[in-house]
């Protein structure tokens, strides 16, 4: 099997939104999860990530951990989305090959597609078009990871593959208002202007950019699903397939956080790509279908955030 039961997976990146997630799962469907705290093992230093990978000898990888944000911490920190993203992918995928790992799953992202690529995306838009310019260090990071897992899987017939997540949401997200990504930013800004009795609440861009959520623990069943059945040479889209509006996600989070008062939008802020709805027929084939609706999994988070002290 491509995942034998019981296999010793290592996750890396289990402190963030997606490895926790993944380890959530694994753990729960009687695998063995490893991992190393950042300060053990800094994934960028490719020489000390080949070292452990050879202590490990996981029968699998899961490589979750990236640096990542929103549309401004992508505008201001271009370098290290774009070095430390290849860094990561460059020690990880090639230790683990080094270790002989037989089995690896590389997530990326929707962002890698073309800016204008016919909606809903499909896998075969990769490198047809430019790229939307507020996340093009990133993304030509995770492109590049897909070409390194491509690369194996050709001269080393590895069981390499890569899945691309749409927006990703859920427990363990950031909600730092610099560096998140929209859904967080909606939370803690409705929560904090209900709690402080604020009449309206800014937010960026023009809120008509279209945009499809998928809550990180459907995500990481795909990912299961995936690494237990699939394995060929084109990445994997994993999204719900519908998308709406920023203007009607903040009217949905405004409701389930009880804010009332007025939404203003700041168009000095950038918008980003117009729409990135992912096609998932080739993810609904193999037999993945999300099961938490975009409303339950908001007040799930916001619980989270509530029950984390943040909200405080
Ligand atoms: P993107 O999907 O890569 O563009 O990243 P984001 O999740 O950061 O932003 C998605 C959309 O939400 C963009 O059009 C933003 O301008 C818009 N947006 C509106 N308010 C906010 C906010 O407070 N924070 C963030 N990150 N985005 C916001």
């Amino acid at each position: 099997p491509l995942l034998p039961p019981g296999a010793r997976v290592f996750v890396a990146g289990h402190r963030g939104l997606v490895g926790s997630a993944v380890a959530r799962v694994l753990t729960a469907e009687g695998y063995q999860v490893l991992t190393r705290d950042r300060a053990a093992l800094d994934l960028r230093d490719a020489e000390r990530t080949a070292r452990r990978l050879r202590e490990m000898r996981p029968d699998a990888v899961v490589l979750a951990a990236a640096k990542v944000g929103g549309i401004m911490a992508n505008k201001t920190q271009p370098v290290p989305f774009l070095e430390d993203n290849l860094r990561i992918q460059l020690s990880v995928i090639a230790g683990a090959h080094a270790a002989g790992v037989p089995r690896l799953l590389f997530l990326g992202s929707s962002c890698i597609y073309p800016k204008h690529a016919p909606q809903p995306i499909t896998e075969e838009a990769l490198l047809t078009g430019a790229l939307e310019p507020t996340n093009e260090p990133y993304a030509l990071a995770k492109i590049a990871g897909i070409a390194q897992i491509r690369a194996y899987r050709e001269q080393h017939g590895a069981s390499y593959i890569s899945a691309m997540p749409t927006n990703l949401y859920g427990p363990g997200d950031n909600f730092d208002l610099e560096t998140s990504h929209v859904l967080p930013a909606l939370i803690r800004r409705f929560h904090e202007a209900e709690r402080d009795g604020a009449e309206r609440v800014v937010l960026w861009g023009s809120g008509t950019p279209r945009r499809e959520f998928l809550h990180v623990d459907d995500l990481a069943r795909a990912c299961l699903l995936l690494l237990r059945s699939y394995d060929a040479d084109s990445p994997v889209n994993v999204g719900c397939g519908e998308d709406l509006t920023i203007a009607a996600l903040a009217e949905t989070v405004a409701d389930v956080v009880g804010f009332a008062g007025a939404i203003e939008w700041d168009t000095d802020r950038p918008d980003g790509t117009p729409r990135k709805l992912l096609d998932v027929s080739r993810l609904s084939k193999l037999g993945f279908h999300p099961e938490i609706p975009l409303r339950e999994g908001i007040r799930e988070t916001y619980d989270w955030w509530l029950r984390a002290g943040s909200g405080a």
